[in-house]
């Protein structure tokens, strides 16, 4: 299956090339921002390995592909899995999402499912649930099981530097869709 990869996506995940955990949970939330002022959802993603090194990165598109499943989280697993010919993004150097949002619970199981080894998200999922989002029951629970099971970890004290709701706020301006 292909992955659409845009340029603009592409573009904006590279100036975080090598960069630190902050800086590449930035281009997450640039990416989002670009994501909803090109009439997509609010949300991005990269996935990275522990030297910064970029191996795919994702933006929200499930109204343009008409595909429910096409969540920022989602579209990155496919670009990464494609990057990297596996399904398993836990047999090489362990990865790292980072996340413009908390990641709903389809995302959540994905997640769980991909082999990535952390992940490190901007905006709270209340921030998405403000706008209409649905996030879907993700309980503490469930991210302790993942860790147990699949060595999944939440990275503390990753912070951006931008604003991890602007990406909302773009949006709301331009009166999208939610879904
Ligand atoms: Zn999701």
């Amino acid at each position: 299956m292909s992955v659409p990869r845009p340029d603009w996506m592409l573009d904006l995940a590279r100036e975080a090339e090598g960069g630190s955990p902050s800086q590449l949970l930035d281009q997450a939330i640039a990416i989002a921002t670009e994501s909803a002022r090109r009439g997509h959802g609010p949300f991005g993603a990269i996935v990275a390995d522990a030297g910064g090194a970029i191996v795919a990165a994702g933006h929200n598109r499930v109204i343009a592909d008409r595909d429910s499943t096409m969540h920022a989280e989602i579209h990155a697993i496919r670009a990464a899995e494609h990057e990297l010919a596996s399904h398993d993004l836990g047999a090489g150097e362990p990865l790292t999402m980072y996340a413009s949002c908390e990641p709903c619970v389809m995302c959540f199981g994905a997640i769980y499912w991909s082999g990535l080894q952390r992940i490190a998200a901007a905006a709270p999922a209340e921030a998405a649930e403000a706008l209409g989002f649905e996030e879907g029951p993700v309980t503490a629970a469930m991210w302790a099981t993942a860790r147990e099971d699949k060595g999944l970890v939440r990275t503390e004290g990753v912070e951006p530097t931008r604003d991890p709701h602007q990406p909302f706020a773009v949006y709301r301006e331009g009166n999208g869709e939610i879904y």
